[in-house]
This record gives C-alpha cells, structure tokens and sequence, in this order.
C-alpha cells in the first residue's frame, strides 16, 4: 500500500524525503514522485514509474532544490503505474501540488464538473482532481488551508491527502478522511515531518501523533495546528516516537491489539490495492493470479481451506464466497487433521493455505501432504517470503502490514478479502459470473474499509459497557447462521483467547440440540444477527435464549429497531451487502472481546500460554 512522507524545516528536502519513502517502501508501491519547493516559489516535480531507485536516479540527474517537500510511493488503483499517473499531481496554474493515498469514490462525478468548467487533466488518476478543486476554492479568495479542508469534505471514500502550494513555501496542509488512510505529524529539532506510519519517522521526529478520521493539521517547521474537517480545532498531545517507545509504536492505543483492530479499514484497503482497478469510473478485477489456466478453473471440482484457528473460521466463510461466487464445492479445515486422516486429492482440487505467519507447522505439512497427492496448492499469507510462500504454487499475500497482537484480528479481515477476491477471480474464469456480476462484487468490495470504520466507531461508543455488565459471566455461547456462524466461532476465539472466559461459536441451528442445556443467567449469549435472509431465524434462536432466562447481547444492522426486543444489549453495524457482513461484524466481536479482556486487567496482547506463530505441530 502506497505511502506519504513529507518534511518542512531547514535541511534540503529531497534526500530526507527518498529516505522517508524508503521507510515506507515495505507497504508495496508501483510508482513514486516528490515534489520541492524553494524559499523563492519555485516549484520541482520528479516521478517514475517502478522501483523508488528510479526516482532517486531521475533526482540525481535533474536535481530540485528546497526545504519543504511532498513524496509519494503509489499504488495504482486507477490508471496504470506510469510516469505520468505517479503523485504528485498539480492543478492547471502548477502551483497546488497533492500527493493522496486511497480512492476518491465519487471522483467521476467531480471530474465531470470540473471539466466542464474547464479544467484540464493530464493523468487517469482519480487524484488529479483534489489539485484542481484546491485551485478552484483558491481562486474564490480562500487561505490555502481552507481550502484544502473544503476539498477534502467534498471527497467520498477513505483516505489520507498532503498538499503544498508554491507561494506558501513554509505551509503543508494534510488531511485523514474516513477511517483508512493513516497518516502521523511528527515534530523534530526546529523541523517538522509528516508520514503514512509512525516508524517510518523514527530517525526524525522525537514526538508524533497520528490525525483522527476527519482530522487535518497545518504543518510548519515550528509546529502544527489541527483542526476538524469542518474547522473546529482540535488538540492532541504528541507522543514519544522511538523503537523504544511503546507508547508511540502503539500510537496512542492502550495496546496493540486495539491499534490493529483500529487499523482495519485501512488493511482491508491495503489488501484491494493492486488488485482491482476502475476504468470508466466502474471498478474491475485488476490482478488477483491464482495457479490455474482458465480450462483449469473450469475442470476445478474442489475447493479446499486449510489452516488453524482463526484461519479456519476465515476458511469457512471463504469457502462460502467460493460456492456463491464460483460455484464449485468448499469447504475449509481444520489442517492438522486434514493431514491425517489420508485426504482423497487429485489436480482438480485447489486446496489454499491461510497462515498469518506463513509458518504454521500445521498448515505447512497439510500443503506439502495436499502437494505429494496431486493437488494444485496455494497460500494466503501475511509475510512475504515465508516458508509457506515457499511451499506452494502460489502465494497471495495478506498486505495486512504488522499484526503484533498475539491474537489475530486484521490479518482475518484481510483473509477475507483476498478470500473474496479470488472467488471473484475464479467465478470470473469459469464463468459462473458475467461480466456484471464481477464489477457488482468489486464495486461492493471497495465499500468495505468505510464499512468497517463505521462498524468500529459505532461499537466503540457501546462496547466498554456492555463488556462491563457481563464481566461475571461464567462462560459466552457465541451464535450465527449461514456466513455469521464461521464470524461466531471466531467471536468465542477472541474471548476466550484474550479473556480467558471460556467461550464457543456454533450455528444458531445448533443450539437447540445440546448447547441449549447450558443457558443460564451468567451465560451471555452473543447473537451475531445483521439483516439477512437468516435474520429471522436468528430473531428466533434468541426468544429461546431470553425464555431460559438468558441474556443476550445482539449485533444488529442500524435500523433494526425491532431487535431490542429480543436482546438486552445491542452493538450496531452498519447496513452493508450480505457478502461483506462477515469482514464487519466481526469487528464489534473483537471490541467486545478486547475491551472484556482489558477490564478484567490481562495482558490482552500477549494472551497467557499463546504464540504468535505456531511454529509447532
Ligand atoms: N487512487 C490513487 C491512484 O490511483 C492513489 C493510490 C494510492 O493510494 O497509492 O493514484
């Protein structure tokens, strides 16, 4: 995923900015520009397409002069990865320069506007058009920096935007809109840095903070300002940054595991990028190989998931995706077992791999076993180069950046994802999806990093207390039907990983058969009910929990008023498509599951007993 890096202060800019970029390099990129300004309003722009040593070279070569810059790695999502579309990207009068990382969703409709009212574009990004809305609200008489915050509003989508203007030679104005697209200020001795993650300020800055959604800082070499999106100011304290510094590393969260469930809308965007496309302002399958020809995917009879623990509940909903989008028969396991029980394989199975680590013992000896016996293999991974990159034809890699919270939660989302994306891929190939269908599920799919941004704000304005009033609880049933029973079995992971109450996820449907025997007044049941064709059934599932006298805790679509009558807590979500209420509801799951832990005082991120890569069978 693409990274913004930007310096003002009284060094030269452009080496300090190669060198920010560099840090940021391991979130992946195609493209990479920067641009300089000098204290008399001169402005240089260099961009290259490929690796940022390109860059460097071209800087070397026709060298910029300045003490306050913008750089960029990009990511493509609209327009191909050339010299012309790398950030950053000007307006018509040259002086308004943005760098931008995410996608401005509504950018077809503001482009048209602005070409009608004359304005000239030179790339096939959906980025060019924020330079050219700044100059327009610049040309109405507004400060720079309101005019960025103007702009910025108009933006549908989720993002983080840099901007700098030649005449104001001593200003950058930044923005986070929505909840992906992080981006930090760091304060160093008399200079001032801005970049997409705190680590990658280390070297510079002694102190940072990183903007909130909605959030936009007006950056000078002495200090900061911030301010709301509709110009309410607004103040945070910095925080020290160091490799030392925990504080900083976890940006101001309590822990890790709050930061990366925090950090989700923007993984799952990072796990998007690269790999759809939009042309014609519609959306489109960009690059999601998978190690089958397309006479392969037609003959393709199976389809296997197999991993352990979080991974197999991401497994089963994207077994789910497969059959809907694919049709071809899935299902996921449970590797360990897989292994041993002389699996019935041939190459007209594809059995896929998830693994965090990309070195779970388990999960490896299933795909090597899956191999042996004439499978097709594949893994979806979160670290490059792993062993399990290795031990397949194909690796399709997470981009989930670092998880370190023992206790996997983005690396699940982005599993999904990927899990979506190849369904996609394969339903494409095969042709159990038309043309239609496809850029239906890509366009759902680039809804998701808002989707989720808005599940998390919404539950974290309940979760604290509804974890608070069923701290005594003696054990949590977890419950779900069709695409929520794998999301409730995760639910009862997370608890029992982090809170230590013990805790199960079953299918609603199941309850009534065994389960059931166990409610009671101190056994919370948590029913993972979005509006769906099994929302009714689930309406159901807990009338029978509250005529035992147990409590329920719903997760509920917004909207869904009537549910209150069946629940005594509710944490909502918002409406989304079907598909996608897996990636979202599992986020008020894992709030709940976090905030109970840290009420109850564990050490949630390094949960008792647990290993962050399993590296054993
Ligand atoms: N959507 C923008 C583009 O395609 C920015 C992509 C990014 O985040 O790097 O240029």
């Amino acid at each position: 995923m693409c990274g913004i890096f930007g310096y003002t202060g009284p060094r030269e800019a452009s080496s300090i900015l190669l060198d920010g970029l560099t840090r940021l390099s391991y979130r992946g990129y195609d493209s990479a520009g920067l641009a300089v300004v000098d204290d008399f309003g001169h402005l240089s722009v260099r961009r290259a397409a490929g690796k940022l040593d390109n860059l460097r070279r071209l800087v070397e070569n026709e060298p910029v002069i300045g003490r306050q810059g913008i750089g960029h790695t990009r990511w493509a999502t609209h327009g191909p990865a050339s010299n012309v579309n790398a950030h950053p990207h000007t307006d018509g009068t040259g002086d308004v320069v943005v760098v931008h990382n995410g996608i401005v969703e509504n950018y077809a409709e503001l482009k048209a506007r602005l070409t009608a009212n004359g304005h000239q574009f030179l790339s096939q990004t959906d980025t060019e058009i924020i330079p050219h809305l700044v100059e327009e609200l610049l040309a109405d008489g507004l400060a720079l920096e309101e005019a960025v915050r103007l702009a910025a509003g108009r933006l549908r989508g989720a993002h983080a935007i840099a901007c700098m203007h030649a005449r104001t030679p001593e200003t950058l104005v930044v923005a986070r809109i929505g909840n992906a697209g992080g981006i930090a200020v760091g304060a160093g001795d008399g200079e001032m840095l801005i970049a997409s993650d705190l680590p990658a300020l280390t070297p510079y800055a002694s102190t940072a903070i990183l903007l909130e959604p909605g959030e936009t800082a007006v950056v000078r070499r002495d200090g900061f300002e911030l301010r709301m999106l509709d110009g309410r100011p607004s103040t945070r304290t910095l925080h020290p940054v160091g490799v030392s510094s925990g504080a900083a590393a976890k940006g101001g969260y309590k822990h890790f595991t709050l930061k990366e469930i925090h950090e989700q809308p923007e993984s799952a965007m990072s796990a998007l990028h690269g790999r759809i496309a939009f042309s014609h302002g519609r959306a489109q399958l960009d690059e999601m190989p998978l190690p089958l020809t397309d006479a392969e995917a037609r003959a393709l009879t199976r389809v296997v998931f197999l991993g352990m623990g979080t991974s197999v509940h991401a497994g089963m909903v994207g077994a789910r995706y497969v059959e809907t989008l694919a049709r071809v028969p899935a299902s996921a396991e449970n590797a360990a077992e897989f292994l041993h029980r002389e699996p019935v394989l041939d190459k007209h199975t594809l059995v896929v791999g998830v693994t965090q680590s990309g070195e779970t013992a388990d999960t490896l000896q299933a795909l090597h076993e899956a191999r042996i016996r004439g499978a097709r293999t594949a893994v979806i991974t979160n670290v490059p180069e792993s062993e399990a990159t290795r031990a397949v034809e194909h690796p399709l890699l997470m981009h989930a950046g670092y998880e370190i919270g023992v206790a996997s939660t983005k690396t699940m989302v982005n599993s999904m994802v990927v899990m979506y994306l190849a369904a996609c891929a394969l339903g494409q190939r095969r042709e159990a999806l038309g043309a239609e269908g496809v850029v239906r599920c890509v366009e759902e799919i680039t809804r998701l990093p808002a989707l989720l941004g808005a599940a998390i704000e919404m539950t974290e304005r309940d979760a604290e207390d509804v974890a608070r009033r069923h701290l005594n609880a003696r054990r949590f049933l977890f419950l779900g039907r069709g695409l929520m029973e794998p999301i409730a079995r995760e639910g009862a992971y997370k608890m029992k990983e982090t809170s230590y109450i013990h805790a199960e996820g079953m299918s609603a449907a199941e309850m009534k058969h065994g389960p059931i025997a166990l409610i009671d007044a101190d056994t919370p049941v948590v029913a993972v009910a979005p509006r769906n064709t099994l929302y009714e059934k689930m309406l159901i599932s807990m009338s029978e929990v509250r005529a035992r006298d147990g409590k329920v805790i719903a997760i509920a679509t917004a909207g869904s008023v009537e549910i209150t009558a069946y629940a005594d807590d509710v944490l909502w979500v918002p409406e989304c498509p079907p598909l996608l209420q897996p990636m979202v509801a599992v986020a008020p799951l894992q709030l709940l599951a976090y905030r109970t832990a840290d009420l109850l005082g564990n050490d949630v991120d390094q949960p008792r007993n647990l290993a962050k890569s399993v590296t054993v069978e």
